[in-house]
């Protein structure tokens, strides 16, 4: 449990507001309902209020004290094509969108910060609290870096944190350096020409092709990137053929690949393209590979890390250096592309078996939105000391 006992009294209806958030998910770039929750309480609180920022997203400027120093913090408000399993009396009322990913959360937790620090204040400088839209695969960080997020709001850190079921409630995690991996998409189609399974002799099978393809790929970081170096292939979808007696003349598969390091990034896409050009030639079939380059590696100032898991402990979790970094992929990247910050994992588990983010049963732990606000308070209380 944190030591912020003065925002206790903040929490009854912060859980009231999640609970909100929660029966009224919105998907990314669509999250209007939000994002006007979001301005008209960040505009109560006196902050200057911007929307539209990247789409969806809202910033909130709060000034105290002379310091020009700004900090940023960082919350993703949109949800999942999910149909919710969880059976709660705040589920989705929206048939098929879920907030499986605890973003309901993350926003309150932004908005929590905001209303505790407009009230104590006991910083010098800036705060710019930002509330991105379309953290699931849209890039709705990217959005807000391309519509002048540092220009117009100017800031010298940013932090975001995500809750993480795998830590116990009451825990803090994050690691200088690649932290989270970027995402890329691989699609291929192996062309043959289709023609009778007794007769292969007269149609390349693009079956066998595909086959070979698929476990050469997947040797690709064992055999072409140094052991020490990490990263993830993997081929997720292979369709082709309908029936027992016809040679299809075409399979598509796709797949993903994930890394840290843009050097084994580059070296996976460039072996995947020798590797599938050499499979076409050796089984007479035509395969093309588009190779699309998705997140970046989240990559976390190690000064900035240090700096938030000390916010942790100051804050009264117990504050863990992450001993490996996930291979799940995040677009907080791209704020941490332009401006030196950290990203940490807010534990939120309750249970051994808690279902995993992104399951149709997972909710966010109201336990720990307090934990979330003290972490954010004590960065920005370290970050913009009032006694420097
Ligand atoms: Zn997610
Ligand atoms: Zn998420």
């Amino acid at each position: 449990m944190n030591k912020l006992v003065e925002i206790k009294d903040l929490l009854p209806a912060l859980v009231e507001l999640r609970r909100d958030f929660h029966r009224h998910p919105e998907l990314g770039f669509k999250e209007h309902r939000t994002a006007a929750r979001v301005a008209d309480e960040l505009r109560a609180l006196g902050l200057e209020v911007t929307t539209g920022v990247g789409g969806t997203g809202v910033v909130g400027v709060l000034r105290n004290g002379s310091s020009d120093r700004a900090v940023g913090l960082r919350a993703d408000m949109d949800a999942l094509p999910i149909v919710e399993a969880t059976g709660l009396p705040y589920a989705s009322q929206t048939p098929g969108v879920f907030h499986g990913c605890g973003h309901d959360g993350h926003t309150t937790m932004l908005l929590g910060t905001a209303r505790h620090l407009a009230r104590t204040k006991r910083f010098d400088g800036t705060v710019i609290f930002i509330f991105q839209p379309a953290e699931e695969g849209l890039g709705g960080g990217k959005a807000m870096v391309e519509d002048g997020l540092f220009e117009r709001f100017p800031m010298n850190e940013v932090y975001a944190l995500h809750n993480w079921p795998d830590l116990p409630a009451g825990t803090a995690a994050t690691m200088p350096g690649p932290f989270m991996a970027a995402a890329d998409v691989l699609e291929i189609s192996v062309k043959g020409k289709g023609g009778h399974a007794a007769m292969p002799h007269e149609t390349p099978d693009a079956i066998l092709a595909a086959s070979q393809l698929v476990a050469a790929l997947h040797t690709l970081v064992s055999r072409r990137i140094h052991p020490a170096d990490s990263a993830v292939l993997s081929i997720s979808t292979i369709s082709g053929g309908m029936t027992n007696n016809v040679l299809p003349g075409r399979v598509d598969l796709t797949g993903t690949v994930r890394t840290f390091d843009p050097a084994v990034q580059a070296r996976i896409e460039q072996s995947i393209r020798s590797v599938a050009a050499g499979i076409g030639i050796a089984t007479e079939t035509t395969i093309d590979v588009e190779y699309r380059r998705g997140y970046p590696p989240t990559v976390n100032d190690p000064t900035c890390a240090e700096w938030m898991l000390e916010a942790a402990g100051v804050a009264g979790l117990k504050a863990e250096l992450a001993t490996k970094p996930s291979f799940g992929a995040e677009d907080f990247s791209y704020l941490l592309e332009h401006c030196p910050g950290a990203y940490l994992w807010l534990g939120q588990g309750r249970t051994d078996d808690e279902p995993p983010l992104h399951h149709a049963s997972y909710d966010f732990n109201d336990d720990v939105i307090g934990d979330g606000i003290a972490v954010f308070t004590k960065i920005v209380e370290g970050r913009l000391s009032a006694s420097d």
